[in-house]
């Protein structure tokens, strides 16, 4: 892999920039593969990647079938964060924000990866119980947090409109969220997998699975039929469809979250700041962009699109807590399917199909959870067996009513 750093800029700068390699090659798929990968998002990817690098699997393969990053995982607020409520989740994202924080390192890729902590805002006395609660379980799991007051609060972020219809009377920061950038996550994680000869094939839609007594053999592309007797499905969105013609139901309802951007501004926002209560999020890209998110629609859907309902609740939502940023022009609006369910925690590990695996369920907060998602994919497919982080994330848990409603105990899904 052609290294990136100050010294190869300057010397491919010297030299027109032609001779740059491509970040990863584009192959014919293989007949057989000993791994294959159905999704090339970021845990698509970085499944692949820990499997190459951690297990010296090579033969991987990752279907793609439109481009990678054209899913979820280019389309996120790019939010990363570990302050959650129940120990098991907190142990999973906190991993992954470690993970998170030598990624650059690991990959050779910049993933901008930028903590400038996370306010979550208070707007009543009940609110600010809730939130002490949740601090305190947050430090419990070992896991920075602090409460703030509604002058620190101010003083960290000075736009923000304290005493609004939903006045601010308090919150707390975890310091080491922040954001990082989505798509170098991607592209680090795909020519980091692609280095290590992991075949990334774009434009390949499964379409089917070939299965024989209860196992999977291979599956059915748009290009050709491949064999694997080890395949992970890891299609976000889509794995309702997917899983099903596994033979497979799946507790997951699919709906579109949107999110926008503004025009571009100075740096006046070093925070990423979220109010459970009006339902916004803020916070502002490297570009200068006020980046907004909100809630998911309130009805199915596969499309990306998202309506105008939400899209005008989001803003309003955002401009009662900034009302500077009313004065400012939305330059784009999108949306991805997400794959929500029931208790709002990932579903990952094995399937009643043998060699048949699974990554799905993590609705409007999987961005986050890449590196650890990889991490812990790669390991169960490996070995067979959950990995020990993930123990409790497995199909099983609906069944025996295990549930793990972090959306409930925290009051936020992203
Ligand atoms: C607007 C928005 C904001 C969000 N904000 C945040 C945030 O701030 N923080 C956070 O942590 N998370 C956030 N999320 C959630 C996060 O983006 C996702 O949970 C995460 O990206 C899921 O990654 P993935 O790799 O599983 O899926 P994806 O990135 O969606 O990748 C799945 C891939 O599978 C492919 N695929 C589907 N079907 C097939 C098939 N049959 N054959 C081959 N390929 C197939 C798709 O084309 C897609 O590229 C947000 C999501 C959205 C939409």
């Amino acid at each position: 892999m052609q290294r990136y750093s100050l010294v190869n800029v300057i010397r491919h700068a010297l030299r027109s920039n032609t001779r740059w390699q491509p970040a990863w090659r584009d192959p014919q798929p293989q007949r057989a593969y000993d791994v294959i990968v159905i999704g090339g998002g970021g845990h698509g990817l970085a499944t692949a990647y820990y499997l190459a690098r951690k297990h010296g699997l090579r033969r991987v393969a990752v279907l793609e079938k439109g481009w990678i990053g054209g899913g979820n995982s280019g389309r996120n607020t790019q939010v990363t964060r570990s302050n959650y409520f129940y120990p098991v989740s907190s142990a999973f994202f906190d991993h992954s924000l470690r993970l998170y924080e030598g990624l650059s390192r690991e990959l050779n890729f910049n993933v901008m990866l930028s903590q400038r902590g996370l306010i979550s805002l208070a707007h009543s006395e009940h609110e600010l119980e809730t939130n002490r609660r949740w601090a305190n379980a947050i430090r419990m799991n070992n896991v920075d947090s602090q409460m703030l007051t509604p002058a620190e609060i101010k003083k960290l972020v000075p736009l923000l409109n304290l005493h609004s219809r939903f006045p601010v009377v308090g919150g707390f920061i975890q310091r080491r969220a922040g954001i990082s950038r989505h798509d170098a996550v991607v592209w680090g994680y795909a020519r980091a997998a692609n280095a290590l000869g992991v075949d990334i094939i774009q434009g390949c839609e499964v379409v089917g699975f070939d299965l024989a007594g209860g196992r999977v053999n291979g599956v059915q592309t748009s290009r050709g039929n491949i064999a694997s007797d080890r395949v992970v499905m890891s299609v976000a969105g889509h794995s309702s469809v997917l899983a099903k013609l596994a033979g497979l139901r799946l507790p997951i309802t699919t709906m579109a979250l949107q999110a926008m951007v503004t025009e571009p501004l100075k740096p006046v926002l070093n925070a990423v700041v979220i109010s459970a209560s009006v339902h916004a999020y803020v916070s502002q890209s490297d570009r200068g962009e006020i980046v907004l998110g909100g809630g998911a629609d309130a009805y199915n859907s596969y499309a990306q699109r998202g309506g105008l309902p939400l899209t005008r609740s989001t803003v309003a939502a955002a401009i009662e807590l900034f009302p500077t940023f009313s004065r400012l022009r939305l330059m784009r609006q999108w949306a991805g399917a997400v794959d929500v369910t029931p208790d709002t925690t990932p579903i990952m590990g094995l399937t009643p199909v043998h060699g048949l695996y699974i990554s799905c369920g993590w609705g409007t907060g999987g961005y986050k959870a890449i590196p650890a998602g990889g991490d812990t994919m790669a390991d169960t497919v490996a070995n067979n067996r959950p990995h020990p982080l993930i123990s409790r994330f497995g199909l099983d848990r609906f069944p025996k009513g295990a549930l793990i409603d972090e959306g409930a105990a925290s009051g936020v899904a992203h």
